[in-house]
């Protein structure tokens, strides 16, 4: 069983080896804004590209878009955005903190046990100003969700992408909620990144395709190895569907906090189309040329987060196991969410064996992505690959001068295989791609 981790583990493992960082550190920080590291920026993107590969690129009825982050104001009247896009909150008359006015309970500050206002209803959008005079300058909004972007390109889309319903669109984008009570890390932050897709389908069809959405995205947690009994699907109730939404089910995680939403996947009905062609003045329907009709397609949204889905690899991935009498930390991460997928380590900086070390490397990063890493004993920096998940070291010994092989060990099982060097590439391929580590006939499977 891996161990339950919590939450200061997983923040002081990101800081030690490179993952997430305090936004503006070296200022003090900047609540709940973060910054990914080295090794954070690519098992980031290495999430958002599984997401994309697995809607857009292995599918045909869905299509990318990159929609701006500052849009018309109109959008967000449509929306319903600027009139219910709002939290009840609460301030301290003495300390002036604010609360979420559901986040307290009785009429006293949690802080200070000061009074506290009435509630009022605060907006969550982020407001700037557009222009270079700031009398006559225009307010925009920095988006609250990337979905808007999609609504208001549906026309464009479907012209140009010469698709049928149903059609799905999808974005990953920032996002930016000014949230009155942030926090858990990257859970809940004020800007963030969205992984949304907008499926339009016929009316009347919405409940079965938000059923295989359902069961689409939880399976896509689960495929990049996400334990089963740590998510789960929490229908909405009614008191707490969104203001456009007709139904809403959570894929929720087991975080260290609880429970918590990781997606939601709603039944937008044709809220948001109807809306945007009522305000714009555009009509915004579907003609189906072949059936001779004309509608205003539903639309069914899972909309992720991508900050948060990082968390949860990380939190699911993380254990410490017991290895020869020693403590070790490692990430079992998914191969495909592994930040470094091999890291080549001469046993030791030697100036026999860096220069076929380094030609080892350069055979192998333009295929994967890789580390060299040459400083401090073999234990160490094994140690460290665990701790940052890479699935493969590469050791090149001595012995590797002589018989132009080398050593790959297995991040979980601890696995060596010896390989000659010119059949690296084609072995690191397999392995990755899932083979059996220990199944290749060719090479004599020993320890070091
Ligand atoms: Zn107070």
């Amino acid at each position: 069983m891996p161990v339950k981790v919590d939450m200061d583990k997983i923040v002081s493992l990101c800081k030690r080896r490179g993952f997430i960082f305090p936004s503006s550190e070296i200022y003090g920080g900047l609540a709940s804004c973060w910054d990914y590291g080295p090794v954070g920026v690519e098992l980031k993107r290495n999430v958002k590209e599984t997401w994309w590969k697995a809607i857009v690129q292995d599918r045909d009825d869905v299509v990318g878009l990159d929609t701006s982050i500052m849009m018309h104001p109109g959008v967000w009247a449509a929306s319903g955005h600027i009139d219910n896009f709002t939290d009840p909150l609460v301030e301290c008359k003495s300390c002036h903190l604010r609360w979420r006015a559901d986040a307290v309970e009785g009429k006293k500050c949690p802080q200070c046990g000061g009074e506290l206002t009435e509630p009022r209803m605060f907006n969550l959008m982020f407001k700037t100003l557009m222009g270079p005079v700031e009398e006559e300058a225009s307010i925009v909004y920095l988006r609250p969700e990337t979905a808007q972007g999609i609504f208001v390109n549906f026309e464009n889309v479907v012209t140009t992408s010469r698709k049928k319903l149903p059609l799905g669109i999808a974005q990953i984008g920032k996002s930016f909620r000014n949230e009155i009570t942030p926090g858990n890390f990257i859970f809940r932050t004020r800007e963030f990144e969205h992984m949304e897709v907008e499926y339009f389908v016929k009316p009347g069809t919405d409940e079965k395709w938000l059923d295989y959405w359902i069961k689409e995205r939880f399976e896509w947690y689960v495929k990049l190895g996400i334990r089963k009994e740590n998510l789960r699907l929490r229908q909405h109730g009614k008191d707490e569907l969104a203001h456009y939404a007709k139904d809403c089910y959570d894929v929720e995680y087991l975080f260290p906090m609880g429970w918590s939403e990781l997606e939601g996947i709603a039944n937008r009905g044709d809220f948001d189309l109807t809306q945007h062609a009522k305000y714009s003045g555009k009509e915004l329907s579907y003609r189906d040329a072949e059936a001779g009709e004309k509608y205003v397609p539903y639309v069914i949204e899972p909309s992720a987060g991508v900050d948060r889905s990082v968390l949860a690899f990380l939190v699911d991935a993380y254990d410490e196991e017991e290895v020869e009498g020693e403590k070790r930390t490692v990430l079992h991460l998914h191969h495909s969410l592994a930040p470094i997928k091999v890291a080549v380590l001469p046993l030791s900086r030697n100036e026999k064996l860096t220069p076929l070390a380094k030609e080892v490397f350069k055979q192998l990063c333009p295929n994967f992505m890789t580390d060299y890493d040459d400083s401090q004993s073999i234990g160490r920096r094994y140690r460290r690959q665990d701790e940052i998940g890479t699935p493969f070291c590469v050791t090149i010994d001595f012995e590797s001068l002589e018989d132009k092989q080398v050593t790959i060990r297995e991040r979980d099982s601890l696995a060596q295989i010896r390989v000659p060097i010119g059949e690296l590439k084609k072995v690191i391929e397999a392995k990755l791609k899932g083979e059996a580590f220990d199944a290749s006939s060719l090479w004599a499977t020993r320890r070091m």
